[in-house]
């Protein structure tokens, strides 16, 4: 079965934009790419963790590893540090050959940083000297300047004489980011960073480090299997699967447009509705759509069958008579703001509606459900042999 997306099949402007291979990238990229991997495969006795993967890293960019737990997130970002050697293809730091298959610069002799889930301070020196760790060709006033610069950066001049046992987890971590820019590294690596802080602190955390990193300018990889905080601090997303690259891009431009099935999926609640495409309309089982509401949809299409991605924001369901319905509520989740209502369309389809959280609908009763979108929808081929797709689209193409 077939992942892809028609970006596939065409060339748009955006997939050159958001191009995952060094060879591809766009005009900004070309000149500014601080760290490239060029179809780097890592395998493990019985599997290939990493699978020819390629990703270039542009200057001063926050770039975020997405992707479910096991999908190599890791192990591509112990490649770029040098703490695993690629099988195959090649690593690259400012244009030199940092490993390959047979060679591998190690960490040390890299210019990387590293901040690690747990952040791993040194618990006997205070704040001060976990930040002054890395600096060891700097001179005593060198280093004084250095860590007091770090220390305000990440406002923990107050400090500085504590040990790491009197902080907060978000202060330790402070210090982390402290210790690891101190050196000024060429790009900072960071592991899961907000993996090991309470909910609350996380979503406070992750605006403060994105800030302090955009402060010091340094360029940054960041791994993650959190959607909304890689959507939430990343100037960049790279979304992994299976060891593989599947889409590269701004957070807006993955979120809207995402280019398969499985990062539409990954990235928040997707439904799709089985769609027929004629010449000037885009036939649904909630009614028909002018093409253009389809980002991209070209007259090729035409006469063909399309899963119209819709997420819980682009529709709206309202209560009506059995005989105007196109569907029946089935599941009702409340999220706090909101509730997401599933509902089951006549043809089978299963979409999500969100509605502000003062509007409460039975489960069971028959709804109407309507587009509410003010953006280009994305939208796939069928995927092939799906026999249920296909029996659903057949129940709304016109015959
Ligand atoms: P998670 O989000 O759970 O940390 P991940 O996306 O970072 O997952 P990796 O840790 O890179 O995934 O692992 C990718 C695959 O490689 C997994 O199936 C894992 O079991 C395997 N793997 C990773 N490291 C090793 C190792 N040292 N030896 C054997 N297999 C490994």
């Amino acid at each position: 079965m077939s992942r892809e997306s028609r970006y596939d099949l065409e060339t748009t402007d955006r997939t050159q934009h958001d191009s995952t291979t060094p060879s591809r990238a766009d005009g900004e990229g070309a000149d500014s790419t601080v760290l490239e991997l060029d179809g780097v495969v890592k395998e493990y006795a019985a599997e290939t963790a990493v699978d020819s993967l390629s990703l270039s890293v542009r200057e001063g960019e926050l770039l975020t590893l997405l992707g479910p737990s096991g999908c190599g997130k890791t192990t591509t970002l112990r490649m770029m540090a040098g703490l695993e050697r690629p099988d195959d293809g090649e690593v690259r730091l400012d244009g030199e050959v940092v490993a390959d298959e047979t060679d591998s610069v190690e960490p040390e002799n890299r210019d990387v940083g590293l901040v690690f889930q747990d952040f791993a301070l040194f618990p006997h020196l205070t704040v001060a000297e976990n930040v002054a760790f890395g600096l060891t060709d700097a001179d005593e006033k060198e280093t004084e300047r250095r860590v007091s610069e770090l220390l305000d950066l990440v406002d923990l001049a107050g400090h500085r004489d504590a040990t790491p046992d009197e902080l907060s987890g978000g202060q330790q971590q402070r210090v982390a980011l402290a210790r690891s820019l101190a050196p000024e590294p060429e790009i900072l690596l960071l592991d899961e960073p907000f993996s090991n802080l309470d909910v609350r602190l996380r979503v406070e955390m992750r605006e403060e480090v994105r800030q302090i990193l955009k402060e010091a300018g340094v360029t940054a990889v960041s791994v993650t299997h959190d959607q909304e905080e890689a959507l939430s601090i990343s100037d960049r997303v790279a979304v992994m699967c299976d060891g593989e690259m599947e889409q590269v891009g701004r957070p807006e431009s993955v979120f809207e447009h995402p280019e398969s099935r499985f990062v539409a999926s990954f990235l928040g609640q997707a439904g799709f509705l089985s769609a027929w495409y004629e010449e000037d309309t885009v036939v649904t089982p909630i009614g028909n759509f002018a093409p253009q509401r389809l980002n991209g949809l070209t007259t090729e299409y035409a006469g063909t069958d399309l899963d119209v991605l819709v997420r819980p924001d682009d529709l709206r369901a309202t209560v009506v008579d059995e005989s105007e319905a196109d569907g029946h509520i089935v599941h009702r989740q409340y999220t706090g703001p909101s509730f997401v209502y599933r509902v089951e369309l006549d043809n089978g389809d299963l979409v999500h509606c969100q509605h502000n959280h003062v509007k409460e609908l039975d489960i069971g009763k028959p709804v109407r459900v309507e587009l509410d979108a003010d953006h280009t929808l994305a939208w796939y081929p069928p995927e092939d042999g799906d026999e249920q797709v296909t029996d659903r689209v057949s129940s709304v193409r016109p015959r």
